[in-house]
C-alpha cells in the first residue's frame, strides 16, 4: 500500500492506474477505523482492481461551533488496518491542499440538504458534496462505497451524481453494528460509560417501530409517537434532535408508509450527537 499526502502524487497514481486500464474504487472516510470502515473496503476490494481510501476529516463539512478539532485520529492504526484489508493507496491530505485559500466554489443539493440533520447541520452536506466530487474527480474512481448509517449522506450523492452526469457508480453498505444494536460511530468514543448503556436503544426503538409496521401501523404519527415513548423510559439522557418517517430517495416527509420508507433520527447523548435509520417494511396488504 501506498500512503499519499498531496493531490499532485494523487493525480500521478491516478494517471498509472487508468494507463494500465485498471478499474479504481473509492472509499471516502474520516478515519478512526472500526468495523463498518474495514467492512466498506473489503466490499471496496472486489468491486475493482485498485482500491483508493481516502482519509480525511474534511472541514467544509463542520460549523464553527462542532467537533473538528476534537474529532477522533489515528493514522498509525488507521494505516495498518487498511494496509491488511489490501487497500492499493491511502489518500491523506492536509485541508491547505485540498482548499485553496480562496476557494470558492461549492456543489449543494439545497432541499435535501436542508432536511433531517441539515437541520442542525446546514453546512455539513454541502461540505460532503463539495469534497465527495473532488475525490470523484481527482481519484476518476469508477465505484466509491459509503454506508446506510448515513442513509442521508449516500441519498444526497446520488442525487448529485445524477443531476451533473458523473460517471461513477455508487454503492451502499448495510450499517454494522455492535452485538447490543448501536450502530458503530467513530463518535461513540465520546459516550460515557452511562450514555453507552443507553445507547443501544436508538436502535432498538428503532426496530420497535419497524415491528409495529409489520403488525399494521402505517401511521407515521403514531409509529413515531410509540418510539418517543419507549426512548422517554430507556434513554434518560437523551436529547432528541430529530425522529422522522422519509421517502428513501428523495428523503420527502411522509405522513404514512405504504411502501419501504426509511426512518431516521439523531439523538444528543452526552457530547456526542448519534445518528441512526432503519429501513421500514412496506405494510402487508390486506
Ligand atoms: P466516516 O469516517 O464516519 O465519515 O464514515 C466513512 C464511511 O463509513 C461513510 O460512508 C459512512 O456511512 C460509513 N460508515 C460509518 N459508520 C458505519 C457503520 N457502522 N456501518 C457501515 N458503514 C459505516
Amino acid at each position: 500500500m501506498i500512503t499519499i499526502h498531496t493531490k499532485e502524487e494523487l493525480k500521478s497514481i491516478t494517471r498509472t492506474w487508468q494507463n494500465e486500464r485498471a478499474s479504481v474504487c473509492l472509499v471516502p472516510t474520516m478515519g478512526y477505523y472500526h468495523a463498518g470502515h474495514e467492512d466498506l473496503m473489503r466490499y471496496g476490494r472486489t468491486l475493482a482492481d485498485r482500491l483508493i481510501v481516502s482519509l480525511f476529516v474534511n472541514p467544509t463539512q463542520f460549523s464553527p461551533s462542532e467537533d473538528l478539532d476534537s474529532y477522533p485520529r489515528d493514522h498509525k492504526r488507521d494505516t495498518a488496518i487498511a494496509e491488511a484489508l489490501g487497500v492499493d493507496a491511502l489518500f491523506i491530505p492536509e485541508p491547505s491542499d485540498m482548499y485553496a485559500n480562496d476557494h470558492a466554489t461549492w456543489v449543494e443539493v439545497p432541499e435535501m440538504g436542508k432536511l433531517l440533520c441539515g437541520a442542525a447541520r446546514p453546512i455539513h452536506f454541502r461540505g460532503v458534496c463539495t469534497v465527495c466530487l473532488k475525490l470523484f474527480l481527482l481519484t476518476k474512481a469508477n465505484y466509491a462505497v459509503f454506508g446506510e448509517k448515513d442513509w442521508q449522506q449516500q441519498a444526497i450523492l446520488r442525487r448529485m451524481v445524477r443531476d451533473l452526469d458523473v460517471d461513477i457508480s455508487l454503492h451502499t453498505r448495510p450499517t454494522v453494528r455492535e452485538s447490543d444494536g448501536l450502530a458503530l460511530s467513530s463518535r461513540n468514543v465520546y459516550l460515557g460509560s452511562v450514555e453507552r448503556q443507553e445507547a443501544p436503544h436508538i436502535f432498538k426503538g428503532l426496530s420497535l417501530a419497524s415491528s409495529l409496521v409489520t403488525q399494521g401501523e402505517t401511521n407515521a404519527a403514531c409509529l413515531r409517537d410509540s418510539v418517543l415513548q419507549y426512548w422517554a423510559k430507556t434513554i434518560p439522557h437523551g436529547r432528541l434532535d430529530y425522529l422522522s418517517v422519509v421517502d428513501p430517495e428523495s428523503l420527502a416527509p411522509l405522513t404514512e408508509v405504504t411502501s419501504p420508507a426509511i426512518m431516521a433520527c439523531a439523538i444528543r447523548l452526552g457530547t456526542a450527537r448519534l445518528i441512526d435509520n432503519i429501513l421500514l417494511p412496506a405494510p402487508k396488504r390486506t
